[in-house]
């Protein structure tokens, strides 16, 4: 099993999308998923069309060690696809991780089980620097950093990869970079804007050519597959969907 975690340390990067498009084309592409809502604002789960009951399990009685993996697994509409839902009640863990002493652990042991039933996990991620990311970098063997072809997103990457190399050093984190997708990336007609190709640029300076992967580009239609259920391909974009083939083109390799 690998477990691969959308992270980006600033809000509306793209995690979420990047954690829906690519949970959805890893199930097409015949794996059996499991993803993971990380974060409080729980936009994942409302776009998997999961509504949390006040009876039923999430992430934060998974974390709590109330429930196991399988209480807390729902599946969706998609097939191959299942998903650990959350609410805003997931901020409660906050504390929990924060007096355990060993919350970097606590994901990494509690998505154990997964192992044997899931070939892909994907955790969505929320966008501070919180005990909830520090279990995700925690416990994640790769990370995808989705960030916005702007100076705020740069900003967002030089942070998350900061905060990964924190927890590598103390021994907490064995996570890698599986790569970085410019996010809202901006094109007028054939060519790309000046401020999407030097911040592009820079990105590629820090973290090196190989790591960088095709970006989002800036279109509505990301918006649309996810609200409607479906794929790029079904909207007539397909051309859009070249970010993910990429990525699952590279988990295929890391799988192997
Ligand atoms: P948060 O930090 O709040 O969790 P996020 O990093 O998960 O945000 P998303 O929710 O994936 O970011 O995306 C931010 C916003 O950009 C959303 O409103 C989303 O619908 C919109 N969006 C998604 N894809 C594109 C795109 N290709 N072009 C423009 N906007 C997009
Ligand atoms: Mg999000």
């Amino acid at each position: 099993m690998l477990s691969l975690a959308s992270l980006s340390l600033s809000g509306g990067q793209g995690k979420t999308t990047v954690a829906v498009l690519l949970s959805k084309y890893l199930a097409r592409a015949g794996y059996t998923v499991l993803v993971v809502d990380a974060d409080p604002q729980s936009n994942l789960t409302t776009f998997l069309k999961h509504s949390v009951e006040p009876d039923q399990p999430t992430l934060l009685e998974l974390y709590r060690k109330q429930v196991s993996l399988e209480d807390a697994t729902y599946p969706t509409e998609t097939e191959n696809l299942f998903l650990i839902p959350s609410d805003d009640g997931l901020d409660q863990v906050q504390d929990y991780l924060a007096s355990s002493g060993v919350g970097a652990l606590a994901l990494g042991k509690r998505l154990e089980p997964a192992a044997g039933v899931f070939d892909v996990v994907v955790i969505d991620s929320p966008p501070q620097r919180s005990q909830i990311c520090k279990s995700i970098i925690g416990a994640t063997h790769q990370v995808i950093i989705p960030c916005e072809a702007t100076v705020k997103g740069y900003g967002s990457l030089v942070r998350t990869i900061e905060a990964i190399s924190e927890l590598k050093e103390d021994g907490a984190s064995r996570a890698e970079v599986l790569g970085v997708i410019p996010f809202r990336d901006r094109w007028v007609g054939r060519t790309r804007t000046k401020e999407s190709e030097m911040v592009i640029g820079e990105m590629a300076t820090e973290v090196g050519e190989k790591t960088m992967f095709p970006s989002i580009r800036e279109s509505e239609k990301y918006k649309q597959a996810i609200s409607q259920g479906v794929l790029l391909e079904d909207l007539g974009t397909p051309d859009l969907a070249y970010p993910f083939e990429a990525l699952i083109d590279r988990i295929q390799e890391v799988l192997k």
